[in-house]
């Protein structure tokens, strides 16, 4: 685990506007912007890329999207590439979140472009897999895990492993309030690991990051951070205010 620096990344989804994202991000700089033991990310929405990179310039604080195109350019109306987000600094880019699987229809195949996309452009892509309470309660955990990280990781070889960052999100637990117990997060973290080493090889697998994300916030996030393969989190909501979220860097 030593060899892992933890990343704790804000996933802010489709809220705050250009001015208020670089008033939070200038409130995340002041708390945490000198943070060298832990990686942290904030993931504004497209429009507010660029005020909130302006903001962190020069700080630690690191920028991520929350989504992009697989194509570089072209006849692609509305979407955006990893080299327009490249342009703006953006070094992380949220993948396969469950809420664009369920609302924008990602599949794996998709999500498996934009990986090998966001790779090849030198964007870290956080990959989300998770599964659904039906999927839970139908014993289908493990299943689900390797289908979708499989899916996503078609042709992604143990090079990728220090770019690589798997997020883990119980969908139940997102936005919900409720989180995986320490012990369910590490079991399918565990799982996710070893799926890895069989893929990219075990010294591989040893590198790549994986978050647990699912109704994180301070009072829970000591105990999940503290097991051995969860390597930091993706923080929706506590991710809004910048003392949680600068706490949330703390524990890690
Ligand atoms: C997320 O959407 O990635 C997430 C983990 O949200 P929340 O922390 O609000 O559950």
């Amino acid at each position: 685990k030593s060899a892992r620096k933890y990343l704790i990344a804000g996933n802010w989804k489709m809220n705050l506007n250009s001015a208020e994202g670089a008033e939070l991000a200038k409130d995340v700089v002041a708390l945490v912007g000198a943070q060298t033991d832990v990686a942290v990310c904030v993931c504004p929405t497209f429009t507010v890329l660029e005020s909130v990179s302006k903001v962190v310039s020069g700080s630690n604080v690191q920028l991520g999207a929350q989504n992009m195109h697989f194509e570089a350019s072209g006849a692609y109306t509305g979407e955006i590439s990893a080299e327009m987000l490249r342009h703006l600094f953006a070094n992380f880019v949220i993948l396969g979140h469950s809420e664009r699987r369920e609302y924008f229809g990602e599949t794996d195949a998709i999500v498996n472009k934009k990986t090998l996309a966001a790779l090849a452009a030198n964007l870290k892509p956080i990959v989300c897999i998770g599964e659904t309470l039906e999927e839970r309660e139908a014993g289908k955990v493990n299943e689900v895990i390797k289908t979708q990280l499989e899916g996503a990781l078609v042709g992604v070889t143990a090079a990728a492993a220090d770019a690589l960052v798997v997020a883990y999100e119980p969908v139940w637990a997102i936005g919900t309030g409720k989180t995986a117990t320490p012990e369910m997060a590490e079991e399918v973290h565990a799982e996710i690991r070893s799926l890895l080493a069989a893929s990219i090889g075990a010294e591989a697998a040893d590198k790549v990051r994986i978050l647990y994300g699912g109704s994180m916030k301070p009072e829970n996030a000591d105990e999940l951070l503290a097991q051995e393969n969860i390597d930091g989190g993706l923080i929706g909501g506590a991710a809004l205010k910048a003392s949680s979220f600068a706490a949330l860097v703390e524990s890690a």
